[in-house]
């Protein structure tokens, strides 16, 4: 390859655009490692930052793209040497720092994570921010919270990259998993993965009581707003509610009343500034955790000339797990 790269870059003057431009070097950010990216990701976030249905961009020109997986070309950080294969995502990355859709990134070494030996650069973003945040969710379930017995955990946003990871780790964790979805045609991909029982999401997408019947002993919610509301308000006693997404909305329309008369707790979930510590452990439980077969059963190839053209389509639900974006097409 010569100097220059193809990026997706955002662009804003009046409007925000977004484009597929040729870049240098020099176009990036300062850093101590320069990574030959070879896979990204399209997520809901990339969908929003593309649309610009939400101001995800801090900084133009700024190139999308919220994760990459990759190989060091380039390094002045002590821990990592060129052929070091190593996975980003967060820390800002199309928010104020160059992501993942180009060609050549350079980044603080400070910021990535070596991929553990059995996880490839095309799983590591099979996987991506979604399967990582997915893995992050099940950690803050388990931490104090039900044991596999205890009874069905809920997943919502289920058919989603998030929710379809979760259910994977959950069901081969042992736990009973109730996906909740809009798409009643997924409903036996999201059994293959490991779910029990399938639940209508429109079941839990309106304003509902304070205090229902207790149904789960955990909840990991990608959606956010009446659906979480209504999540934690069928919660039992001592149960467990992890809360990454909103995918429904930004709001909470709920009461305390679950919380100071089940013992319910609410429990957040960023992937962004994770601290390093919680990311070396949840990619090295990935590893061994997560089944690769069934990883890549709800993964499919998207080349990176279309991620452009399909960014609509994750906003609008319409993307089943997870777009692994090849940056060689
Ligand atoms: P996806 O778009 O892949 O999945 C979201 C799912 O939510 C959809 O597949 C759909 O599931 C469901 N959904 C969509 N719209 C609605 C709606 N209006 N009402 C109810 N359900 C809806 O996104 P991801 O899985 O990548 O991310 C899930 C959420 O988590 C997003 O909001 C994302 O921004 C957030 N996120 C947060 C992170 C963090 O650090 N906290 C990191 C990564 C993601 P179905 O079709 O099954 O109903």
């Amino acid at each position: 390859m010569s100097d220059s790269f193809k990026a997706l870059v955002a662009r804003k003057e009046e409007t925000l655009s977004c484009s597929y431009e040729t870049l240098t070097l020099d176009d990036l950010d300062p850093g101590d490692v320069t990574v030959a990216v070879d896979y990204s990701t399209l997520n809901f976030k990339d969908g929003l930052a593309i649309t610009g249905a939400a101001p995800i961009a801090q900084k133009h020109p700024l190139v999308l793209g919220i994760d990459y997986s990759g190989t060091v070309i380039e390094s002045a950080h002590a821990n990592f040497a060129p052929g070091d294969r190593v996975v980003m995502n967060g820390y800002g990355a199309s928010e104020y720092l160059h992501g993942g859709y180009a060609e050549r990134a350079r980044v603080s070494g400070e910021f990535l994570v070596k991929l553990p030996e059995s996880i490839s650069n095309a799983q590591a973003m099979a996987i991506g921010t979604a399967g990582y945040t997915a893995m992050l969710s099940v950690m803050g379930l388990q931490a104090n919270g039900p044991a596999p017995g205890d009874g069905p955990i809920l997943v919502t946003g289920a058919a989603g990259g998030v929710g379809t990871v979760a259910i994977t780790l959950l069901a081969d964790l042992g736990y009973e998993v109730v996906a909740s979805t809009g798409r009643a045609s997924e409903s036996e991909f999201l059994m293959s993965l490991g779910a029990t029982g399938i639940l209508d999401r429109a079941e839990l997408s309106e304003r509902g009581k304070p205090l229902q019947k207790e149904l789960w002993a955990g909840v990991v919610d990608c959606v956010g707003s009446h659906t979480l509301a209504n999540a934690i308000a069928q919660t039992r006693y001592d149960g467990v509610v992890t809360a990454c997404g909103l995918a429904q909305g930004a709001d909470l329309p709920a009461t305390v009343m679950p919380f100071i008369l089940r013992n319910v707790r609410l429990q957040g979930v960023d992937s962004v500034q994770a601290p390093m510590a919680r990311r070396l452990v949840a990619w090295e439980r990935l590893a061994k955790e997560l089944d690769m077969k069934k990883l890549a059963a709800l993964s499919f190839d998207l080349p990176f000339s279309e991620v452009l053209s399909r960014a609509p389509d994750i906003l609008a639900g319409q993307i089943r797990g997870r777009a692994v974006v090849d940056l060689s097409r």
